[in-house]
């Protein structure tokens, strides 16, 4: 006889009646747990987790609360229909203020330092000064807020970088403490009552054909059974739903060592914010380089690649700490879902399946709000 993988208390306990399923723990898949608790506390709600702890993106990203640079909104306006792109600068920031009124800027370490953009003698750097009128007038059309792009040139005495000309402030971003916005997210969704099982990876999902809920497959023989199921997978869902348009796109990291009076603070983009650093307790965090190597890093695998690392150390003896060989204390990389245009994807994929993929490389600012509305999509299911 083939024995049932699981005991009778088990069957009829852990596995019984699992309302809601969402398949993993980043920012989208617990905000979509709190939003369901929060409109129907008495939904059993369980997320799926592959990992020990979230492994995507939402614990390995670099902290910015930020909306767009002047050079990446010309750069997406390039390809996207205006309308579409302030769309998503009204989302990010939308779900920025989501995330700062659901835990608190305490609990997220939120930082109200700035957001800042510097360019070198190379870079095109008239194109970019005629658009900053249009762009304020566009941003402040989409978030209510004036102003939000300043040409501030003189504040790069203050900074020690070098090779730097010209930079642009906007006063309408900050930083989060990533580590402290997910632990404070898992706590919530626990207070909450939602359930949160690690080391759970499925593997292929299952419409029952008669619509009455979702088999969750972890392995050929062993299945799970929800009502509903919310795929929040990000840079991970082709391999599970592969007709959808989501990309895997390596990023890496690195920090340094501590630094004594490091001179410059908040969040800085560069080259269309290919690349990007900040401070943090002391130290810089550097990130990006993708484009250097758009092959390599059209992956899931997680690792670091001695090419990026070189360009992204070079970069910080070159430009940000030019008089200091600072140790390299931490590297990392972390999984990004990108796609053919920046929209995230939520829809539903079968009368009880439905996904919140695809945060194109900004789900600090928007994950809360794709998570709400996962959330909200299913319950209207
Ligand atoms: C290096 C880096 C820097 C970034 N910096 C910023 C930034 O400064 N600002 C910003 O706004 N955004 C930034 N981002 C993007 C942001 O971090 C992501 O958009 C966001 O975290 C995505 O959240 P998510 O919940 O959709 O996905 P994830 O955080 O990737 O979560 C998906 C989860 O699903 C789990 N999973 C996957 N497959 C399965 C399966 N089959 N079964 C069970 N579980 C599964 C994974 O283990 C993972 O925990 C950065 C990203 C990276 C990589």
């Amino acid at each position: 006889m083939n024995q049932p993988p699981f005991s009778y208390w088990e069957s009829s306990s852990f596995f019984q009646q699992i309302d809601i399923a969402i398949i993993g723990s980043g920012i989208v898949g617990l905000s979509a747990a709190i939003a369901f608790k929060q409109q129907k506390p008495n939904l059993r709600v369980a997320i799926l987790e592959r990992g020990m702890i979230p492994t995507g993106a939402s614990t390995r990203n670099a902290g910015f609360a930020c909306f767009g640079s002047v050079t990446e909104l010309l750069d997406d306006l390039q390809t996207q229909p205006e309308n579409e792109v302030f769309a998503l600068v009204e989302r990010r920031y939308r779900g920025l203020q989501v995330l700062r009124q659901r835990l608190g800027d305490t609990a997220i370490g939120y930082q109200h330092k700035g957001g800042f953009e510097v360019f070198t003698h190379t870079d095109p750097w008239t194109e970019y000064q005629h658009a900053i009128p249009y762009l304020n007038q566009q941003v402040q059309h989409a978030i209510g807020v004036p102003q939000v792009y300043t040409e501030a040139h003189n504040q790069l005495a203050y900074t020690g970088f070098e090779g730097m000309k010209y930079l642009i402030w906007n006063h309408a971003e900050g930083q989060i403490h990533t580590g402290k916005m997910m632990t404070s997210l898992l706590q919530l969704a626990k207070q909450q009552g939602v359930e949160i099982w690690n080391g759970v990876q499925i593997k292929h999902l299952e419409q029952t054909t008669n619509s009455t809920g979702v088999h969750l497959w972890l392995n050929d023989s062993v299945s799970l059974q929800a009502n509903k199921v919310l795929v929040c997978t990000n840079g991970f869902a082709a391999s599970l739903l592969p007709q959808l348009h989501v990309t895997p796109a390596r990023n890496q990291v690195i920090v340094t060592e501590p630094i004594a009076n490091l001179p410059f603070s908040g969040c800085y983009h560069y080259d269309k914010g290919y690349i990007y650093f900040r401070d943090v307790d002391g130290r810089v965090l550097l990130g990006g380089g993708r484009n250097t190597s758009f092959d390599e890093e059209t992956t899931d695998q997680f690792g670091t690649t001695q090419g990026i690392q070189n360009y992204l150390r070079h970069f910080l003896d070159t430009h940000i700490l030019p008089h200091q060989k600072v140790a390299i204390a931490y590297c990392w990389s972390g999984i990004m879902g990108l796609g053919n245009q920046k929209k995230p994807i939520v829809q539903m994929i079968s009368a009880d399946i439905g996904v919140s993929v695809r945060m194109g490389g900004m789900g600090v600012a928007i994950g809360s709000l794709v998570g709400n509305e996962g959330a909200q999509m299913i319950l209207d299911s």
